[in-house]
């Protein structure tokens, strides 16, 4: 039986001060636990230290995620974050694929794959994001877009514990502008994605693949698309910047 997660992407957002009180005050709003249910954070790289204190200090039941990795162990990379560092800092998670990543600094499916294979040989669980365009899904061809995404993002990848690799599909047309997909357009694509999934890996593994929702996901709406049989969970973005909505969202998937 796969867990539900919650995962909250920071963004650009936050600064270490900010970070830490934010972690803070989700460490209290969920002091009472969260049940089944999986829950990250993905800080910017620079909150992350503080953010894992906050974490331990008040032994919070969240997990720590980066929001990106370069796929080099270390070298002249000016800017980059290599997944040893995030390993330091107690990272769990990182985000790799965000449509922003794609849109504004042009990583590829193939950096995507990369990204994948070199978090996993650290122990990192990937979130690998895809998710199609306006254009493309106006146009009929989300499911093409997004399977073809899934078949290079997972290309050569060994997945031994399916637990410890998460897909979130967010389709660009619905992050950050409130125009959500509706739960049935989310379990088209992501019933399409675990059939892709069962393809590659077969069945058991592709049944262990946790695949969340991300697209303007609220406290009002996510447990409609949790109610759909391949959603497993949300990655959310506005939403888990504060505290009492992140936690509202936990709270309605547990
Ligand atoms: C995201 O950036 O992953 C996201 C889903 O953002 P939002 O929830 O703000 O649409």
């Amino acid at each position: 039986m796969r867990k539900r997660m919650i995962a909250g992407n920071w963004k650009m957002n936050k600064t270490y001060g900010e970070g830490v009180e934010l972690a803070q005050g989700l460490a209290d709003e969920l002091k009472d636990g969260t049940g089944d249910v999986d829950v990250v954070v993905c800080p910017p790289a620079v909150d992350l230290k503080g953010v894992a204190e906050v974490i331990e200090q008040t032994q919070a039941p969240f997990g720590l995620g980066a929001q990106n990795v370069y796929y080099e162990e270390s070298g002249a990379y000016t800017g980059e974050t290599a997944p040893n560092m995030l390993e330091a800092v107690g990272a769990d998670y990182c985000i790799i694929g965000h449509s922003e990543r794609r849109g504004y600094f042009g990583e590829t499916d193939e950096d995507v794959n990369k990204k994948a294979k070199v978090l996993m040989a650290h122990g990192i669980v990937p979130i690998s994001c895809c998710g199609e365009s306006l254009e493309v899904r106006e146009a009929g061809k989300h499911v093409e877009f997004v399977v073809d995404q899934i078949k290079k993002d997972t290309e050569g990848l060994e997945i031994t514990d399916p637990s410890k690799y998460v897909i979130a599909y967010e389709p660009i047309w619905a992050i950050g502008t409130g125009k959500t997909a509706t739960a049935d357009d989310a379990q088209e694509v992501i019933g399409a994605i675990r059939a892709t999934l069962v393809e590659i890996f077969g069945k058991e593994t592709a049944d262990g693949i946790r695949i969340l929702y991300g697209g303007s996901a609220k406290p009002n709406n996510v447990a409609g698309f949790l109610e759909k049989e391949d959603v497993d969970g949300a990655l959310v973005g506005g939403a888990s910047l504060k505290a009492d909505s992140f936690a509202a969202m936990v709270k309605a998937a547990m």
